[in-house]
This record gives structure tokens, sequence and C-alpha cells, in this order.
């Protein structure tokens, strides 16, 4: 794809386009060596069980000193926030009749999940059961100390209303307090994706996807998951600055989330290396250009924490905000940056159209990426806090490649960073004419 995109610049652009070619290769350097950093073991899947997180939140603010900028927060790196968080920090083993499952590969516990230890009857169910209203209660009815089994794969002979029912009374299996059997596990075929929870629900989820598995065969488990809800845990945002030369006044922000989902149980962690170790490595990148080139605006850096659980570091900056949110000229937040064999889309592209524009002339003029798609509002990562208050701003993603995603295989590994120097150059561009 990119051969190709380089064959239709000319000869007389050759000389330049050698000199942007070796520093689009230092940078992508860079960002391979912070997304392998960011997704190693020492981070623990930076979440918060033994402080993953806040490890990379130290490394982070090395980085930024080592480029240059300045502390945002009366001379501090770091902008600390507080949230309830359900953690899985020791013994995790599920066995069915005797075999043992794998963590993260064949299952995963449901987020909410309190502990649970024992051996238990399993009682299997499906989703034609589930059909009605009331299924969920009556299915309960005689399971006192009993898991259910929940064959999940969907069929296609079931209506749109039907399955809607199905999901009402599954949700209602997961979290209904009036309900009394002891756990649920669902077996699906759909790919594993986990993620991470504020708060702890009354009985313990396990979801299954393993091939050979035959739920109709099932008849005991022997589980033991510890469960640890931390009620007030302290993650932190990292912020650094690059004072403007000209109009210092208004601010150009580039934010990307440095969280990721963290452990499941002591040995399996989520290296979330496109998420979001690639878009970190990317606002880093930016770091380092812009700590020895300052631009005419004050730029602000920003690593965000808690976004995995719900865009809570975001929240924290815009209800304590590090700088005056009303002179802010325009944000852009890069989360998955780590693909690109299909370009990228940009969130809000459609409301800040100018911008929009902007992004796609000098993608055409400098042949960069394969292509840049607009999209409207989201609310799906950490620039819809700034834009609910009113700032101007873009999240921008890149799409096609890998799609390992909240699981086990977002490994730095496997993620090709296939357009990131070119990327960067793009956005070094936009920045620059904003
Ligand atoms: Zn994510």
């Amino acid at each position: 794809m990119f051969n190709t995109l380089f064959k239709q610049v000319t000869i007389v652009a050759f000389l330049s386009l050698s000199s942007v070619l070796s520093s689009t290769a230092q940078v992508a350097d860079y960002g391979h060596k912070m997304v392998k950093k960011l997704a190693s073991a020492k981070y623990k899947g930076r979440g918060y069980v033994k402080d993953g997180a806040k490890k990379a939140s130290v490394m982070i603010a090395e980085e930024f000193e080592k480029h240059g900028l300045v502390p945002l927060n009366k001379g501090s790196w770091f902008q600390d926030f507080t949230l309830s968080v359900n953690t899985f920090p020791a013994a995790l083993s599920v066995k069915l009749d005797h075999t043992k499952l794998k963590p993260g590969v064949d299952y995963l516990v449901g987020a909410s999940s309190p502990s649970v230890k024992g051996t238990f009857k399993v009682l299997r169910i499906t989703r034609t059961q589930l059909r009605n209203a009331g299924a969920a209660a009556k299915l309960t009815l005689n399971a006192k100390d009993t898991f259910l089994l929940l064959d999940n794969k969907v069929r296609a002979e079931e209506s749109a209303e039907e399955r809607a029912q199905i999901k009402e009374n599954t949700e209602r299996l997961q979290y209904d307090e009036s309900l009394s059997f002891k756990g649920l596990l669902i077996c699906t075929d759909e790919k594993l994706t986990w993620t991470t929870e504020t708060f702890q629900s009354i009985r313990p989820v396990i979801i299954i996807n393993k091939k050979d598995l035959r739920p109709e065969n099932i008849h005991q488990l022997e589980i033991d998951v510890d469960a640890k809800l931390i009620a007030a845990y302290q993650p932190r945002n990292v912020v650094g600055m690059v004072k403007g030369t000209e109009v210092p006044d208004s601010t150009l922000v580039i934010t990307a989330h440095y969280d990721h989902l963290g452990m499941m149980g002591k040995k399996v962690y989520f290296p979330g290396a496109n998420d979001n170790a690639s878009g970190t490595a990317l606002m880093l990148s930016m770091a380092k250009y812009y700590g020895s080139h300052p631009g005419k605006y004050t730029m602000v850096f920003i690593a965000f924490s808690g976004e995995e659980i719900g865009l809570l570091g975001s929240q924290a900056f815009v209800e304590q905000p590090l700088i005056d949110l009303k002179k802010i000229k325009f944000l852009t937040n890069f989360d998955m940056a780590g693909t690109g064999e299909e370009g990228i889309r940009v969130v809000n592209g459609s409301i800040f159209r100018n911008r929009f524009d902007q992004l796609v002339q000098l993608n055409t003029r400098y042949q960069l990426l394969p292509k840049v798609d607009i999209r409207g509002e989201a609310c799906n990562s950490d620039h819809c806090r700034f834009y609910q208050r009113g700032v101007p701003s873009f999240f921008i993603y890149t799409q096609g490649g890998i799609k390992a995603y909240h699981d086990v295989y977002d490994r730095a590994k496997t993620l090709p960073l296939t357009v990131f120097g070119n990327y960067f150059t793009l956005m070094q561009k936009f920045f620059d004419q904003i």
C-alpha cells in the first residue's frame, strides 16, 4: 500500500522526501520502543493491581522531563483522583468436570464478579429457555447452590424480539439480586473481550469460549476466584506543557489514555499495546518533537488514567482543570494508533468540519495515509469530557489490521504500527497549521 503511494511522489520531491523518511523512521523507532515498554509485563497491563498504571505514570513523567516539558500541577507532573474498582489480584482457577481452563484464553471473569470458591453442580440452560419474560426467575427457582451454564450460541432463527428478551433475561441472571442461585457460566462463540468495573455485583459470572467444549456434557464446576473491591483507589493523570512563542495564552492539547485493564489473577495481564500504549506513544512522540520545537500556542500534553473504567481521568481533569478550558484552541485525543492499513478515522470530524478538511488536504498534499475517514460525535474516549464542555476536539484512531482488543492478544510483538511515522507527520503538520 505505501510503496505504491511513495512511487507517486515525483523525483523533484526526492531530496526533501529522503530527509522526511529518515526522521519518520526515527519517530517510528521511538514509537515502537515506547509501545514495547508500556505493554511489557513490568506495567502489569497498566491497571490497578500491583499499581501497574501508577508505575507507568512514573515512566511517562520521566519521558516528559527528558523532552523538556514543564509540569503543570504546582511543580508536579501528576494529578491525582479517586475511583472505586473491582480487581482480581490473587487466586483464579476454573475447572469444568476436572478439565482446567486457561484464563484469558478459554475464559474471562465477569468484571464485577465477587469472590467464589468451591465445587458446584452445573445446570445447563439454553437461549430457547430464555425467550419469555419471567424465564430468569422461573429457571433459578430450584438452583440455590448451583451454577447455571447458559449455552449462548446465537441461533439464526431467533427473531429480533426474542433476542432482546434473551438479552434482558441474561442480564437478570447476571445482576438481579432477588434471584437466588450461585453463579453463571456463559458459553459463547464470540471473541472474549474484557472490561473493568467500579462495583461488585451479587454473583460470579464466567464467560467461556472454548472450541471443543460441549456444554451439554458438563455437570461439575470447581472454581476459585479471588475478587477485591477497592473502594477508594488513587490513580493519576500525567500533565506537562511547552510554552508557546507567540500566543502562550491559548493552548493546543494532545491527549492519550495510558491505563488499560490490568491483571486477571496472578499470571494473566492485558498488555493493551494498541489500546492504548500506541496512542500514548504517539502523544509522547509529539511531546518529544514540540519539546525542542515550541509552537505559536502553548502545547499541553495529558496522559490520562481511568479511561477504561468510564473516562474517569478526563472527567477528573475537566472538573479540576489545570488550564482554562475556554482557552483551548483545539484538543486532539489519540486512542488506538497502532494499525493504519486503512488509514485513520476522525470522531467529531463532521462537527468541526473545517479542521477535518484541513487534515484531509494535508494528507492529499503529502500522501501520508491511505485514508482519512470522517465520523460524527461519539462519547467513547477522553475527548468526550472536553467536548461536553464546549472544547473543540477530535478523537482519532487508526483502522484496519490486527483486531486484538481488550484481550490477551493485544501485544506489542504483533502490533504493526503500520503508519506510525506518517501519522505523526500528518498530525504535526496539522498542529503547525492551526
Ligand atoms: Zn479500551
